[in-house]
């Protein structure tokens, strides 16, 4: 049975890429993020590989939009298999510089983004007692570095609310699945995120020399994804074999 997959964050990078290897596999997508004309690009090249498509313009901070994306997928294909939590933003930078639009940025759209996605999607996948949510972490939700602090915490937290919501479907009657992945140095437009040039100049350089592409972590997602659904990948790691 194809499935019907949900992606936040679906107009570039990791999200763009997942939907290009699940349309392959005959998919049914439903995409968001809020750069509309990259959504609409986005359908037609699902579509040219066999794939469907529909979008909706969703900014993850807006519980309303995040809503209708998950009510989309319902009104269109009849149910949620799969919603992938991807949206996110690292403005990374020192505490002491203080950068509290960047704060309150992250923990909108990395924390709130990912709670209003489960928020909107379990309550379709309680109904047909069957469902994946795969949220995307980092390698820094498992290490927190120089300036990585509120990056980190809220990787951290997707981790904690993933963790949290798999024991609350293990045992309620239902087939849900929960599954993080935590990327490390991926190539996309994550870094056009980060605000504070000197962070922004170094992560460039060691993305240039490690960074792989962000295929590898939409295979990573399909292989998820296709394993027998009475068994789980709760947590995976995908770094670039030569990241130290
Ligand atoms: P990209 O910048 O290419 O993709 C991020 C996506 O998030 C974009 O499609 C963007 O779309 C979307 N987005 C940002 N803000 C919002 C918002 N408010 N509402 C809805 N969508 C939003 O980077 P990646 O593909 O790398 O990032 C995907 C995920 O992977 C992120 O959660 C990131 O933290 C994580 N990650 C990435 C790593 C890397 O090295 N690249 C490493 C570890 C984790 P739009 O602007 O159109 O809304």
């Amino acid at each position: 049975m194809s499935k019907v997959i949900v992606i936040t964050g679906a107009s570039s990078g990791i999200g763009k890429e997942t939907a290009l290897i699940m349309a392959k596999d005959g998919a049914k997508l439903v995409l968001g993020a809020r750069r509309e004309n990259l959504l609409q690009e986005l359908v037609k090249e699902v579509e040219a590989l066999g794939g469907e498509a529909v979008y909706a313009v969703t900014d993850v901070t807006k519980a309303d939009q995040v809503e209708a994306l998950a009510k989309l997928a319902v009104d269109k294909f009849s149910r949620i298999d799969v919603w992938l939590n991807n949206a996110g933003i690292m403005p990374q930078s020192l505490l002491k510089q203080k950068k509290i639009e960047d704060w309150d940025a992250m923990i909108d759209i990395n924390i709130k983004g990912t709670l209003y996605g489960i928020g909107a999607a379990l309550p379709y996948m309680e109904e047909q007692k069957a469902g994946q949510f795969i949220n995307i972490s980092s390698v820094a939700g498992h290490t927190a570095r120089t300036g990585s602090a509120v990056y980190s915490a809220t990787k951290w937290a997707v981790r904690a609310i993933s963790e949290s919501l798999r024991e609350e479907v293990a045992q309620d009657g239902s087939n849900i699945r929960v599954t993080v992945i935590s990327p490390g140095a991926i190539n996309t437009e994550l870094l056009s995120s980060v605000t504070d040039k000197e962070f922004q100049s170094n992560f460039e350089d060691f993305y240039k020399a490690y960074g792989i592409s962000a295929d590898r972590v939409a295979l990573t997602i399909k292989q998820a994804i296709d394993l027998p659904e009475d068994a789980t990948w709760n947590e995976v790691i995908i770094r670039p074999t030569k990241q130290a």
